[in-house]
């Protein structure tokens, strides 16, 4: 079946690449019209060829994201384009691993910024449409680090259980609603992430992590958040943690 997302309409952050590129392909794949939000608007364009050959009829948002009125922005751009929005996917994040002792605070609060308080921004953009209509999916992304703590990821682990407690609390807010809230938790996955890590001794360390298994692919991820979305809406997949078979 390729029409189970026929006219639904997707708004996925972090789109440039990774787990939220192959996310938008799997949804526009399944008929889902998309718009698609990140920094990078020369990557977004790319994507954008390749959704409109889906038919996807894509928006592209570029948006520093760690600013909140931007992540207000683009559900509203979005909302404006397609006259609703039934599908939103916070994916936006980043992966600073430095040990406390050391930690560059900056990059922390950004990192603060981007995963949890954008995620909240947005998300808190798009359910005065969803209520009305009575519908609508928030799938937010967090990581095994939402779950497990690890040395070299405190502040990392901080935002990502931080939105494990967000999108539980949130559920529980919305579901009279019949908004759906799914919280993805994946493990150790091939992208981008860690050549963002700016304390050499960690990413060497989680490169060599890396290389010991193999790690989940983008497209995985992305088949999990395309299976929560595509259930009967009175089924609500709340998590999905998922890791390598080689991960501990
Ligand atoms: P990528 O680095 O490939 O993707 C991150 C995305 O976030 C990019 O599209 C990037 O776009 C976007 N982004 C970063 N900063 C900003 C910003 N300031 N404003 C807007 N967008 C921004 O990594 P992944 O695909 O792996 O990461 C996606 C999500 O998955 C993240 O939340 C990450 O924490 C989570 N995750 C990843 C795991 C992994 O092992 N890879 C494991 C568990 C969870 P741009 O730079 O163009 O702005």
């Amino acid at each position: 079946m390729k029409d189970r997302l026929k006219d639904r309409i997707a708004l996925v952050t972090g789109a440039s690449s990774g787990i939220g590129e192959a996310t938008a392909l799997a949804l526009a794949e399944q008929g889902g019209k998309v718009a698609i939000a990140a920094r990078r608007k020369d990557r977004l364009e790319q994507l954008a060829a390749k959704l409109a050959d889906l038919g996807a009829e894509p928006l592209v948002l570029a948006a520093d994201l760690t600013r909140e009125a931007e992540a207000q922005r683009i559900v509203r751009e979005t909302e404006a384009r397609y006259g609703r929005l039934d599908i939103l996917v916070n994916n936006a994040g980043v992966m600073y691993l430095e040990p406390v002792a050391e930690a560059d605070l900056g990059r922390w609060r950004s990192m603060l910024e981007l995963n949890v308080l954008s995620l909240i921004a947005s998300t808190q953009a798009a359910l005065g449409g969803m209520r009305a209509r009575r519908e609508g999916h928030v799938v937010n992304v967090s990581s095994v680090a939402g779950r497990v703590a690890n040395p070299m990821a405190a502040a990392y682990a901080a935002t990502k259980f931080g939105v494990v407690g967000f999108s539980e609390s949130l559920r529980r807010e919305v579901y009279k609603d019949n908004i759906r809230v799914s919280v993805i938790e994946p493990g150790m996955v091939d992208t981008e992430l860690r050549q963002h890590v700016a304390h050499e001794a960690s990413q060497r360390a989680v490169n060599v992590r890396a290389g010991e298994m193999r790690q989940l692919q983008a497209e995985d991820i992305a088949d999990a958040i395309l299976f929560c979305v595509t259930r009967p809406d009175y089924v609500c997949i709340n998590e999905v943690l998922m890791r390598p078979t080689d991960q501990e």
